[in-house]
């Protein structure tokens, strides 16, 4: 069976590469009818934070990404990774070293100094038993390191890349249990992708460098390793690592500012691979359906916000009412709307109703949640603040006055209160006049709402309330008077 995993440190918010690489993992596993685990590898205890790891677990469920197994917590497994890091003592392929803090400090600031690479220059490697009793009944701390080989090769395949050689020279004799008893990444990762029957690592190419030190472990181990899959790193626009100061890069923002699961997983599916034709919208249940790792890409995808917030446009004007409430309805209620306030401006619908109506409104070309907010801000405050550029464009030209006129006493007749009336009031006032109708919409437009791109002029109106869009109209027309009279 194909087991797949994903084991983030829990240092820090989920990154969209590590997003992605969840991504992938959870869709081989789900293509091949296999398991995919979740492993917190938080052995870090400084840079571990627990916050960090409820807040990756909740992004991969929102994300829609479920795991088979997990979340799996390597600090519960402590016991586990000492064993057998005793054991690799026992075989011979493992010693405890006995240096100090200060003499380790020393030895690199002596190798800066020569500007030679740095490294454990394996003092306690050849320690005699003797010695390293003494040690130990002198309750001395100390460390487990991995006893490198001195020459040769290590070799490794890698399923994108193929064969990968690293020289053991450039080795270190790595540290594999801390002096406080927890390991390191190297052992606890290498210990569980075995226990937990992983048949394929997959994760990102800034741990290729690590792989030699794995492989080494599973071959002290006795042990067959995994098929290894390292997934390229994602660029931002300026051909660098997508990094905090390229803007938002974790899911918890995207996710803050108003983008869909959807449209964020069918972005990062694309992001690396490629279906074979160019289709471009993929749910999750197709991504699994059809994802194989000959379709990976090999280099570097660059991560393209404008793009993705497309993809986010075209999900959000898909989605159903049903769906969409429960992401919108927070952004809502930060304008603590009340009953009184709505029939104070003369809005004639039910709360509820006229709420749904406005948002339907704002759905349509909106690239993301927080955008439907924003351009309807409108609908939601008292005052209106107007656009410099849609004044300077639309409050101008003959007779603006009485176009605007002819607005405000529709708006007054309108009766019954309605879209339709409301669309008859303003034609027939303009024709009246021998004003063509758009000279009196779009400053109309601009005196409702401050702003020229709006939604429907009468179903705007409508939704403002007769109240509310009589006294911005009032606004308006003072704003013109002043500018004129200067
Ligand atoms: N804990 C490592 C990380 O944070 C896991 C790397 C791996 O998947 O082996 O990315």
């Amino acid at each position: 069976m194909i087991v797949t995993r994903f084991a983030p440190s829990p240092t820090g918010a989920l990154h969209v590469g590590g997003a992605r690489t969840a991504l992938y993992a959870w869709a081989f596993a789900r293509h091949n009818n296999g398991k995919f685990i979740l492993r917190i590898e938080d052995t870090d205890r400084e840079r571990s934070d627990m916050s960090h790891a409820d807040g990756i677990v909740d992004a991969l469920q929102w994300m829609g990404l479920n795991w088979d197994e997990g979340p799996i917590f390597q600090s519960d497994r402590k016991e586990i990774y000492r064993e057998h890091a005793e054991k690799l003592v026992e075989l011979g392929a493992a010693y405890r070293c006995f240096c100090s803090q200060e003499r380790l400090e020393e030895m690199r600031k002596e190798q800066t100094g020569k500007g030679v690479p740095e490294g454990y220059d394996r003092r306690c490697r050849n320690l005699s038993i003797e010695e390293v009793e003494l040690e130990l009944s002198k309750k001395t701390p100390h460390v487990i390191r991995f006893k490198m080989p001195l020459d040769g090769e290590t070799i490794f395949r890698d399923e994108l890349r193929g064969t990968i050689a690293y020289p053991n020279t450039q080795q270190d004799d790595f540290i594999l249990l801390k002096s406080d008893g927890f390991p390191t990444y190297h052992l606890a990762n290498v210990i569980d992708d075995h226990l937990m029957n992983v048949t394929h690592v997959m994760r990102g190419e800034e741990w290729i460098p690590s792989t030699p030190k794995h492989v080494r472990l599973y071959e002290s181990f006795g042990w067959e390793p995994p098929a290894f899959v390292h997934l390229p790193v994602i660029l931002a626009p300026d051909g660098k690592k997508l990094s905090k100061r390229h803007g938002a890069t974790s899911v918890q923002e995207y996710r803050e500012r108003g983008f869909l699961p959807t449209a964020l997983l069918n972005y990062l599916t694309l992001l690396g691979w490629s279906p074979g034709d160019d289709r471009e919208i993929f749910s999750r249940d197709e991504l699994a359906e059809l994802f194989s790792l000959e379709r990976v890409n090999k280099r570097s995808a660059v991560f393209d916000e404008t793009k993705l917030r497309w993809l986010n446009g075209k999900y959000l004007m898909e989605l159903s009412w049903d769906r969409f409430e429960p992401l919108i309805m927070p952004y809502v209620e930060k304008f603590g709307l009340k009953d009184e306030q709505l029939k104070d401006w003369g809005v004639t619908l039910d709360k509820n109703e006229w709420i749904k109506k406005t948002l339907e409104l704002g759905k349509e070309r909106a690239e993301t949640v927080i955008d439907v907010i924003e351009k309807l801000r409108f609908f939601y405050e008292e005052e209106i603040e107007f656009d410099e550029e849609s004044v300077k464009k639309h409050f101008k030209g003959d007779d603006l006055q009485g176009r605007i006129e002819v607005g405000r006493e529709a708006i007054q007749a309108a009766n019954p209160w309605s879209i339709e009336e409301l669309e008859k009031e303003i034609r027939g006032r303009a024709d009246v006049k021998g004003f063509k109708h758009p000279k009196v919409f779009h400053p109309m437009r601009v005196a409702v709402t401050g702003r020229q791109h709006a939604p429907g002029l009468f179903t705007t109106i409508f939704l403002i309330g007769r109240n509310r869009a009589l006294k911005r109209v009032e606004k308006a027309l003072g704003i013109i008077a002043n500018t004129i009279d200067r």
